[in-house]
């Protein structure tokens, strides 16, 4: 599957990080990573992902609180963002999509259909924003 997409991967969890990149890149993704919030204000500040994967669990400034960020900036409100979480909780996915997420993946990722739920999840919310086809 060919497919260009700036992904921006916020995970402080090296070992996760790595998978996650590996199985993007392996896709044909482009990918960016930040491990923490500050670097994810740097990334974000010089370009405007395609999709941005989201740890909810960060070192300083958590997850939710970034997404709050993310949307009140307008370069990056209609940015697609997908939660990353281990240790879900009840309530946990309805407090991230009510928190400005498009999707939630819980962790440990599936290796094997990590990258068709993202596919999966871009065209819900390109089709959520009345495009006509997928971006490629
Ligand atoms: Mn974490």
């Amino acid at each position: 599957m060919a497919d260009s997409r700036l992904i921006l991967v916020v995970e402080d969890n090296e070992q996760n990080l790595e998978l996650v990149e590996f199985l993007l890149e392996d896709a044909g993704m482009r990918v960016r990573v930040a491990q923490d919030a500050d670097a994810a204000r740097v990334q974000l500040q010089a370009e405007v992902p395609d999709l941005i994967l989201m740890d909810m669990q960060l070192p300083g400034t958590d997850g939710l609180t970034l997404v709050g960020e993310i949307r009140g900036r307008t370069q990056t409100s209609d940015v697609p963002i997908i939660a990353l979480t281990a240790h879900a909780m009840r309530g946990d996915r309805e407090r991230f999509l009510a928190g400005g997420c498009d999707a939630y993946i819980p962790k440990p990722i599936n290796a094997v259909t990590f990258v068709d739920e993202i596919v999966t999840v871009l065209g819900q919310v390109a089709v959520r924003d009345g495009e006509t086809s997928v971006r490629r």
